[in-house]
């Protein structure tokens, strides 16, 4: 399992969480800041088909300092 980066906007990395959504074949995945806890911001990875390409994703924005809502 890859180390989730601390989120970019607020900087913390407890409530870091991995979000899926869908059946099966068509599940997909991405990692959140979870903003329902004290200290998360809401930012997403956006929905990526497997769960190591989210937490890559997340890390390249991370890393960047760049990340950009999903919707
Ligand atoms: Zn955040």
């Amino acid at each position: 399992m890859s180390k989730l980066k601390p989120c970019p906007f607020c900087g913390q990395t407890e409530y870091l969480c991995v979000w899926s959504e869908g059946i099966k074949e068509n599940r997909q995945y991405q990692v959140v800041c979870d903003a329902s806890h004290d200290g998360g911001c809401g930012a997403s990875s956006g929905w990526k088909d497997t769960i190591t390409e989210a937490k890559e994703a997340w890390n390249r924005r991370a890393h960047n300092g760049e990340i950009q809502n999903g919707t």
